[in-house]
């Protein structure tokens, strides 16, 4: 292992640390009964609000062969907010019109026209702007009145953007804030992480992180219940219960999965100055058809927790290009194709180790010295070798 101070991937660690970071605070909001039905409004005004605007568009479209923008359509907000009042922040009215002209851009993009929203579709509403909000411990919006937060940690400065979400039967807010980043951390300690289904994840030094058990059982309880949602006749009002306690256990998931995610990425950014990962965006290229969706999202969301804690605390996360690194030899390069039933690397130069752990090896490697050089270094070279067996 090079030392991280003097290698080119830690140089870079100073300019990064030397840009305030944005990060985003999540709270349990505890609204009261009447408050609870006030966000519902909320939610459905901003429903109606997305669809009687792409409405607009597509009439417009059709009379005059012309579209309507973003601009033509706040203005026209403004214009009758102004006439006739209105019970919420002009933020919060502004978001869905927004929310359609982003879905507008990736259609004329990519294709997928945009779609009138259905009840259950509008799950949050924001405001982007620091007008008609504020938070001083409470959430107290225009039009929703001060709800209770359960604010479990501070938040560093004054938000300047909030969100509040429906998950399940319960709301979160989401406030976006701005801190400063503390200096680098570099004890000189350095890691390659492999996230795998057989454990959660492996580490270069030959530690397993094993999923976590809660999570199992959590998602056991989330399968009997879809299985007794599929047995529910269509429409019965039988199945709109179970369809709510479907989406009370997805929450339970989530949150299950949210928490083990903070406490792993807290444990790991305590222990190692550079993290090395797999660069997932471009993992889908090279993956096989085994691993599926549900993990790239959970790794997804590991990676930018992991990423956050480690930026504040002065510590590195690295990603490198994941193709092959379960079929490269951490010691000698050698490249060597396996099935994902062979949970064990055993490579003609004499270097043994779980699948996994080499896979993060590999990583740790590529992180530190660059994918070429991983493949042309030879045997006993500088790369990461452990205990041949
Ligand atoms: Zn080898």
């Amino acid at each position: 292992m090079t030392n991280p101070k003097t290698s080119p991937v830690a140089e870079s660690v100073v300019e990064q640390m030397a840009r305030a970071i944005v990060r985003t605070y999540r709270f349990k909001l505890k609204p009261t009964r009447a408050q609870h039905s006030r966000l519902r409004e909320a939610l459905e005004h901003s429903r109606q609000l997305y669809n009687a605007a792409l409405e607009e568009r597509i009439d417009c479209y059709r009379k005059t062969g012309k579209g309507r923008s973003y601009f033509d359509q706040t203005a026209a907000m403004t214009e009758l907010r102004q006439s006739e009042g209105s019970p919420w922040a002009w933020s919060m009215e502004s978001a869905p019109l927004k929310a359609l002209d982003l879905a507008y851009r990736a259609f004329f993009k990519r294709g997928g026209f945009p779609r009138f929203k259905g009840r259950d579709w509008f799950k949050s509403i924001g405001w982007n702007d620091q007008i008609g909000w504020k938070f001083d411990g409470a959430f107290d919006a225009k039009g929703l009145g001060s709800i209770r937060v359960h604010q479990h940690r501070a938040v560093p400065s004054r938000p300047r953007v909030a969100r509040v979400k429906r998950e399940g039967r319960h709301w979160y807010l989401y406030l976006v804030c701005k801190s400063e980043a503390l200096p680098a951390n570099d004890n000189g300690t350095a890691t390659g992480l492999d996230l795998g289904l057989a454990s959660f994840a492996a580490l270069a030094d030959g530690t397993l992180i094993p999923n976590s058990r809660f999570g199992r059982k959590a998602s056991g309880d989330l399968r009997r219940k879809q299985r007794a949602l599929a047995r529910c006749k269509k429409g019965s009002a039988r199945r709109n219960k179970v369809r709510e306690r479907v989406a009370q256990a997805h929450a339970s998931v989530r949150r299950a999965r949210r928490t083990f995610h903070f406490q792993t990425a807290s444990d790991l950014v305590r222990r190692y100055a550079l993290i090395a990962v797999e660069n997932l965006n471009i993992k889908g290229l090279a993956r096989s058809r085994l691993a599926r969706d549900v993990n790239d999202a959970a790794w997804g969301q590991f990676i930018q927790i992991l990423s956050d804690k480690a930026e504040s605390a002065g510590r590195r996360v690295v990603k490198v290009d994941p193709r092959g690194t379960s079929q490269t030899c951490p010691a000698c390069g050698a490249v060597k194709a396996k099935d994902l039933k062979e949970r064990v690397h055993s490579c003609l130069c004499g270097f043994t180790a779980d699948r996994d752990v080499a896979a993060a090896q590999v990583i740790l490697h590529r992180a530190v010295h660059g994918p070429a050089e991983a493949k042309t270094t030879g045997c006993g070279a500088s790369s990461p070798r452990r205990a041949v067996a």
